[in-house]
């Protein structure tokens, strides 16, 4: 393994700052000439390519009903956004659209779509679902649709995944006219530390080798010839979630030194904050050993599994069984136990659900197990995750 270096100004002055407990290979360094947070090591270009057009699973959470409409409405926002400040409409191009569910909503609004996707399945999906978008099946890098010019591009939580960010904003420029605007979302390193629980420490993802705060971005899209920015514009899901650009401007002197600052701080709030949850995660095993209350877990993953097997808690006696709530699990065995349904629930009668899911579908499975339980049974919910 080579040392690390930064995947922006390429320095080798770099300092880890976290691992993930669960992952050893997961190391978050920092740059310390200009402050980008990065993955090292990282996957490789061809694993990087290989994730993006087969794995991603584009947060397969969006699939699930109540998150469905969150993520619509998100979608509805981004193109409320757009429009607001690109009224007149035009030729819009998105990397990495999916679906094309953003494009939709913009053709709706009189704009004409394109798009550079990697998944075959999505690009499938626009070929029988939206034949009015244009789509590139493929990478920036192919470098489709030479010679064309687009009032908008987009790129929606896209430039995490990229390896070499500053070459593929420069892709981006063959595609734009003085006018055009970049409308771009990415995760925040901030937002490591609003997430939801915080819960298992493993934010970090490899398949995002980059975690920008406006500070490296601004200075990323400088290095890839795009100028600065008048304003940066941060609409959040949730606080500090993500950010949107609007127009341009210059960085200013000495932001890389602040980068490092900024990030180097974030970083130890989140180190704080999964000590803090890995100590109550381990206070709730703790009592589930010693209060002896009949308990069944729900989510037969890997989560479970872990907790389960190298917590020991299969051979606890009050643990009553796995419940899962996909039909393809049912009757499988985890451990010598038979994965459940949920309307196996009642039967096992237990006083306590603990949820070895991420926390992101907590709220569906407590829903789905009140409905399986009668009205006047108190059961108790922890999560796990
Ligand atoms: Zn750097």
């Amino acid at each position: 393994m080579t040392d690390p270096r930064c995947p922006i100004c390429w320095s080798q002055d770099c300092q880890e700052h976290y691992r993930d407990p669960d992952q050893a290979n997961i190391r978050l360094h920092l740059c310390r000439n200009c402050g980008l947070a990065f993955l090292f090591p990282s996957l490789s270009p061809e694993e990087t390519r290989r994730f993006n057009a087969e794995s991603y699973d584009y947060g397969k959470a969006i699939f699930i009903p109540s998150v469905h409409q969150k993520y619509r409405q998100r979608v509805k926002r981004q193109a409320d956004f757009i429009t607001q400040h690109l009224p007149q409409g035009g030729r819009v191009l998105d990397i990495g659209c999916y679906q094309g569910d953003l494009l939709q909503e913009l053709h709706e609004r009189g704009w004409q779509g394109a798009a550079i996707e990697s998944s075959g399945q999505a690009c499938q999906f626009l070929k029988e679902n939206r034949p009015h978008i244009a789509y590139h099946h493929g990478f920036v890098e192919d470098r489709p649709f030479r010679g064309e010019y687009f009032d908008l591009i987009i790129s929606s939580r896209t430039l995490n995944h990229i390896l070499n960010p500053v070459q593929f904003l420069a892709d981006l420029v063959r595609y734009a006219h003085l006018q055009t605007r970049l409308y771009l979302e990415v995760s925040s390193l901030a937002s490591v530390l609003s997430q939801p629980g915080v819960e298992s420490g493993n934010y970090f993802k490899a398949y995002h080798p980059v975690v920008f705060t406006m500070l490296t971005l601004v200075n990323t899209f400088n290095r890839a010839g795009w100028g600065g920015f008048l304003h940066l514009d941060t609409i959040t899901d949730s606080e500090e979630d993500t950010v949107y650009l609007r127009a341009l401007s210059t960085l200013s002197i000495g932001a890389g030194k602040r980068a490092v600052q900024e990030n180097r701080e974030i970083l130890e709030d989140y180190c704080q904050q999964v000590l803090a949850c890995r100590e109550k995660k381990r206070q709730q095993i703790e009592s589930l050993r010693t209060e002896h209350r009949p308990f069944v877990t729900w989510g037969a993953g890997d989560l479970a599994l872990r907790l389960l097997g190298e917590e020991a808690l299969a051979e606890n006696p009050n643990w009553l069984g796995w419940i899962d709530s996909h039909a393809a699990k049912w009757g499988s065995r985890l451990l010598h136990r038979e994965i459940l349904p949920p309307a196996r629930l009642k039967d096992l009668n237990p006083d306590l659900i603990v949820i070895t899911a991420s926390p992101g579908f907590a709220e569906e499975i407590q829903n789905a197990a009140r409905e399986q339980l009668p009205q006047a049974k108190e059961v108790e919910f922890v999560c796990i995750g």
